[in-house]
């Protein structure tokens, strides 16, 4: 039984990765997000829909706030509110709620959007500032249950500014998971939260190859990434016996790349790099003959099969990758790369 529900999910696989090379992008595709993304108590919050293509023609936005115990628990659940609707809007849409919220608070918004015949919505949750859960990490961004999706733990690093961090969290949830062409598909299968204590990024170079971990490390096991977000200019690394990887806070394309590490197990792709092969859709290949005899299923030729350096590794992705292609720019996942992450936020989706 186990070999064939596996057999299906990889013929699902296959399905998909057909279906996401030929089918059209989503219209309409928006995103939603709040700032600030770990608001304090009483301070304003901005919700803002933006819009990446397609036609909208009506938009809501609802709020229902929960108040929470030192454990967490929900105590009390206000009635859900329409905090404003637009027609035929022009976009960025905002609002402003005047004064924010309480603390011990769950926010949970809802941008409901109408549009090309279609329904859909942007449904998230947020806690105010401070968290009321000792030792726990805030959620600051929820859109699905932690057993089903990819939890990414920002840590913030001891020389970090923290308002530059919470800022940083925001532009980084907004601007690399909702940026990337392809993984912003899948936007109800990311979940942030942020780290109440700090850690501290090693350089690789120069350094120790082990990041310094947060007192409350045992409580961070749930997340399949966590991140040390630092103000430093170093080489970057990921410890994936941790789940845990380093990012400068301004550096959006090495969060990227080192996600990519953490969450679906994708090797580097640059000569010097860190490699292995994935018994499942690998990027990284330990022979050209095993490289090439992959490309048809992966939707590249065998031409496309190459060393990197002189590592003796070979892959199919070309050099715009991500995973070869880290640093300030944002570079995409490209065709192999892509088949690896639907696997993994398959598998996620299944409770593995
Ligand atoms: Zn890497
Ligand atoms: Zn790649």
């Amino acid at each position: 039984m186990l070999y064939l529900d596996k057999k299906i999910l990889l013929q699902l696989c296959a399905v998909m990765a057909m279906f996401s090379l030929f089918s059209c992008k989503p219209n309409p595709e928006t995103f939603a997000i709040h700032t600030p993304i770990y608001p304090g108590s009483g301070e304003n919050v901005t919700f803002s829909l933006k819009k990446i293509d397609g036609n909208v023609e009506n938009v809501k936005l609802y709020e229902t706030v929960q108040t929470i115990n030192a454990s967490g628990a929900v105590t009390a659940t206000s009635a859900t509110v329409l905090l404003q609707e637009w027609n035929n809007p022009g976009f960025p849409i905002q609002f402003v709620k005047s004064g924010g919220y309480a603390s011990n608070r769950i926010v949970n918004y809802r941008f409901e959007v109408y549009g090309n015949d279609k329904h859909y919505t942007h449904d998230i949750k947020f806690a105010t500032r401070p968290y009321p859960v000792s030792n726990q990490p805030a959620p600051v961004y929820i859109v699905g249950d932690i057993n089903n999706v990819l939890n990414l733990v920002f840590i913030p690093d001891t020389d970090m500014n923290i308002n530059t961090f919470y800022n940083a969290v925001k532009v980084d949830i907004d601007e690399v998971f909702h940026g990337e062409d392809y993984i912003r598909r899948f936007r109800n299968s990311y979940n942030f939260f942020i780290n109440p204590f700090t850690g501290h990024a090693h350089d690789y170079d120069t350094e120790t190859r082990d990041h310094e971990i947060p007192s409350n490390w045992d409580q961070l096991s749930f997340a399949q990434g966590k991140v040390i977000l630092h103000n430093r200019d170093i080489r970057d690394f990921a410890e994936p016996d941790k789940l845990l990887f380093s990012a400068e806070h301004y550096v959006k394309g090495t969060l990227l790349h080192e996600s990519g590490h953490n969450f679906y197990r994708l090797a580097d792709e640059y000569g010097g790099g860190v490699h292995w092969q994935e018994s499942e859709l690998p990027n990284n290949w330990s022979s050209l003959s095993a490289c090439q005899s992959a490309a048809a299923g992966r939707g590249m030729s065998s031409a496309d099969a190459h060393q990197m350096g002189t590592s003796g590794w070979y892959k199919l992705c070309p050099a715009s990758c991500v995973m070869e292609s880290s640093g300030t720019a944002m570079h995409p996942y490209e065709r192999p790369c892509r088949d690896r992450i639907l696997y993994s936020i398959l598998h996620r989706a299944g409770g593995e």
